[in-house]
């Protein structure tokens, strides 16, 4: 804990009397080095990108100025790279305009069902890229929960598409719906949004940090497959800001399964 003491003299006239404040400074420090970090984190994360720019773009001014290949092969790294800044910069926009949305924009009633279609058939081509198979199951009945639709889609594109990134090639990535009208066993629990995946799993201990800002389990992995170090940040805030939870289960070489549990009202 970090205490700031102050000490004022409150004495009327001819007495002595001092007043002694102690205050709690552990949260504002606590921000304070978050805040830090993140600044931090993120101008490494800027900075891997630009250098690479930096170089490839001196390269062709210079000693690949005439290699016909060698020029197709750099622009190709060199738009990799933008686009990699271009994600980044997508996905911190996000998680600040949740942020600053907190608890401010009402949630309306979202037909969980339909969003979950819809957000399959959009990530659909994506999938058949990467020949992974996505099997979707909603109950027939609406599932209706207070939410902010938008928002909602994003967290399940954002499970969606790490189950594509880190589950394993030609595996099956199942989506569900559950909800406690047709599962009287989750009554207490609320409606669950599920994405599984048969990948090689996440190792017990990096469990609980995969929600921080940047944290990676494999650094190397996560930028060759595009990804940002942002998106479960961005989940996990969505997620609280609809009151819910996210549930993260995983084998390593069987496979996780990432759920959000939303409180039906
Ligand atoms: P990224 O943009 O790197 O994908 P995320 O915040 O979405 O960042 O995820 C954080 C890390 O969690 C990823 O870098 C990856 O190591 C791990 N991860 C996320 N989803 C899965 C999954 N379905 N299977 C295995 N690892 C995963």
């Amino acid at each position: 804990t970090t205490w700031r003491v102050s000490a004022r003299d409150v004495a009327p006239k001819g007495r002595r009397r001092v007043l002694v404040v102690f205050e709690d400074m552990t949260a504002v420090e606590e921000a304070g080095q978050i805040r830090r970090d993140f600044v931090a984190n993120l101008s490494h994360e800027l900075r891997t990108p630009l250098t690479a720019l930096l170089g490839f773009v001196e390269t062709l001014r210079g000693p690949a100025k005439d290699d016909e290949a060698a020029r197709a092969r750099f622009l190709a790294i060199i738009a990799r790279e933008a686009q990699r800044m271009a994600h980044l910069v997508d996905d911190l926009l996000s998680l600040s305009r949740v942020e600053a949305d907190e608890r401010r924009r009402p949630l309306e009633p979202v037909d969980l069902g339909a969003l979950t279609s819809s957000v399959v058939a959009t990530l659909e081509p994506l999938a058949r890229q990467k020949e992974a198979h996505l099997q979707v199951e909603v109950p027939e009945a609406k599932v209706i929960v207070p939410g902010d639709p938008g928002q909602l889609r994003q967290v399940l594109t954002n499970l969606i598409e790490n189950a594509m990134k880190y589950g394993g090639s030609g595996e099956d990535i199942e989506v569900s719906l559950t909800s406690p009208e047709f599962q009287p066993a989750l009554r207490r629990s609320g409606v669950c949004l599920s994405v599984s995946d048969h990948g090689p799993g996440i190792a017990a201990h990096h469990i609980p940090r995969l929600t921080e800002r940047f944290y990676r389990v494999d650094a190397h992995r996560s930028r060759e497959v595009g990804g940002t170090g942002l998106g479960l940040a961005i989940v996990k805030h969505i997620v609280n800001r609809h009151r819910g939870r996210l549930r993260i289960e995983s084998a390593v070489g069987h496979g996780s399964r990432f759920t959000v549990v939303l409180p039906v009202d």
